[in-house]
């Protein structure tokens, strides 16, 4: 499967679909999702062209790896989650109902999320 560039999340991270980005850094940017399922929910993407979580791991550089990762830490931080917790996923392809073809992970938090 080859990059789609016409992805929504290509979109915003190009700029031709305006989106409020909540934090970013050099290889990461963060801005919430469009049809929230908790009272936190916040999408997590990295810059470069990577389909999902198995795409990026193996070919992502280690900084790009780091940033991400250190980018989702920081909204946990920010919105102090360490102690009330949170959720942190990713859809992967068609078993996982993968709508957007660039990876992402969802943050969720502010109330009881249940049981998966
Ligand atoms: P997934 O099913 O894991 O691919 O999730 C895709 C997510 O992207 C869904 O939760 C959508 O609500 C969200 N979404 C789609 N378009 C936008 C957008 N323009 N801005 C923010 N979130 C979006």
């Amino acid at each position: 499967m080859t990059y789609n560039d016409d992805n929504i999340f290509a979109q915003i991270l190009n700029k031709k679909l305006s989106t409020k980005i909540i934090l970013e850094n050099e290889h990461a940017i963060a801005f919430n999702d469009i049809a929230p399922q908790a009272p936190i929910h916040i999408l997590i993407i990295p810059k470069g062209k990577y389909i999902k979580y198995d795409d990026f791991i193996n070919k992502a550089s280690k900084d790009e790896i780091y940033y991400l990762f250190i980018l989702i830490n920081q909204l946990v931080k920010n919105y102090d989650l360490e102690h009330t917790g949170y959720r942190l996923t990713t859809n992967a392809g068609k078993n996982a109902n993968q709508e957007v073809p660039h990876l992402h992970f969802h943050l969720l938090a502010g109330q009881n999320l249940g049981k998966m």
